[in-house]
């Protein structure tokens, strides 16, 4: 049985002082931990205070990208030796802003997810297709090569410790998401991979989250698939009271 799994990508909002208020907001309001894992991803500045906020609770703390090497001459870059020591229990890793802003390859990808394993940390690798992808009719293509790139050397071993988000560009922030039918396909089209590549039992383990304007009103239909293993939310997320439902639902 997966745990299921939620997941706040903050993206580049709130402060230290907000991000902490949303922390101790998070964790009162729960006397019993919640049955699903809920991880946090602040922006790199906030991670140390919500870490101290959060430690000894049941809230995990991602950060939303790393460099793939340990340390060295890389300016404005942040490792996952050094994110542990901040308290990161995951990362983010090949999120289509990543990937198109910042023109991150799969290549590179698949080497942050090394580095991240490599530290310690939790992966949540994220893959999706464009609109044009999908009108195209190349949304499996373009899945399986993601999937076959980023995850490239990885062993069944490693794949036991990372989450795969499915996240349609086109239903990042743009308030449309995939129907449940639309992402289940996907999803099973995935753990399908998974099998084929590493054995029933890492596809059958595999928390499979759907990212993609995910609201409280929405999500308990997703989730309702059986391969839809729990969300990774954006906009929704930034709103603790949003946040509590979403967890709750
Ligand atoms: C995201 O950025 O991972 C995301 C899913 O954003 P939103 O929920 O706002 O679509």
């Amino acid at each position: 049985m997966i745990r299921p799994v939620i997941a706040g990508n903050w993206k580049m909002n709130k402060t230290v002082a907000e991000a902490v208020d949303f922390a101790v907001r998070l964790r009162t309001a729960y006397s019993t931990p919640p049955d699903r894992e809920v991880i946090i991803a602040p922006p790199f500045t906030a991670l140390q205070a919500v870490a101290d906020t959060i430690r000894g609770s049941f809230i995990l703390l991602a950060a939303q990208n790393l460099h793939e090497e340990e340390k060295g001459a890389y300016t404005g870059e942040i490792s996952g030796k050094m994110l542990r020591e901040a308290g990161c229990n995951c990362v983010i890793i090949g999120h289509s802003e990543r990937r198109t802003l910042f023109t991150e390859s799969d290549d590179r990808i698949n080497r942050k997810l090394r580095a991240a394993l490599t530290a310690g940390l939790r992966p949540i690798f994220c893959i999706g297709e464009s609109l044009r992808q999908r009108e195209e009719g190349e949304t499996e293509a373009v899945i399986e090569h993601q999937l076959k790139e980023g995850l490239n050397n990885l062993t069944a071993n490693d794949i036991e410790s990372c989450v795969v988000a499915y996240e349609p560009v086109w239903a990042i922030g743009t308030g449309k998401t995939a129907s449940p039918e639309q992402a289940e396909k996907v999803h099973r089209f995935i753990r399908e991979w998974i099998v084929r590549r590493y054995g029933p039992k890492n596809g059958a383990e595999l928390a499979i989250l759907y990212g993609g304007s995910v609201t409280p009103k929405n999500i308990a239909e997703l989730m309702a698939q059986p391969d839809i293993n729990g969300a990774l939310v954006g906009g929704a997320s930034l709103d603790v009271d949003s946040f509590i439902q979403l967890v709750g639902c």
